[in-house]
């Protein structure tokens, strides 16, 4: 099990992971985004709503991968509760009481 110190630091270098990989994303979505939104392009002088349509699908698949990065990158430094598994902008409760927000499982040590 860590310690304070060491969730801490692991929480510094996820979020620092996961802003980069957000970023990554972003620029990767855009080029999607432009790349089939071009290709398309008839459709959306068809119709506004095949228009509205893919820019939701294309949030949907950003959003989800931010999600999935967010994740993997918690995950693998330890900043999931290894009781029920929550994660999701639980850290910072976690940080302060040292203990699952939402199971009440101690994550860490505090030594
Ligand atoms: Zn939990």
């Amino acid at each position: 099990m860590m310690t304070r110190q060491q969730f801490t630091r692991a929480y510094q270098v996820s979020r620092r992971w996961v802003t980069v990989g957000v970023l990554a994303l972003t620029i990767l979505w855009f080029c999607l985004f432009l790349a089939v939104g071009s290709k398309v392009k008839t459709w959306f002088s068809a119709s506004d709503a095949a228009e509205l349509s893919w820019i939701a699908i294309a949030l949907g698949l950003f959003v989800t991968g931010v999600f999935c990065i967010a994740k993997f990158v918690y995950r693998r430094h330890g900043l999931v509760c290894p009781s029920c598994g929550n994660w999701i902008a639980s850290q910072s409760m976690m940080l302060k009481t040292g203990r699952c927000p939402k199971c009440k499982e101690e994550v860490f040590h505090d030594a």
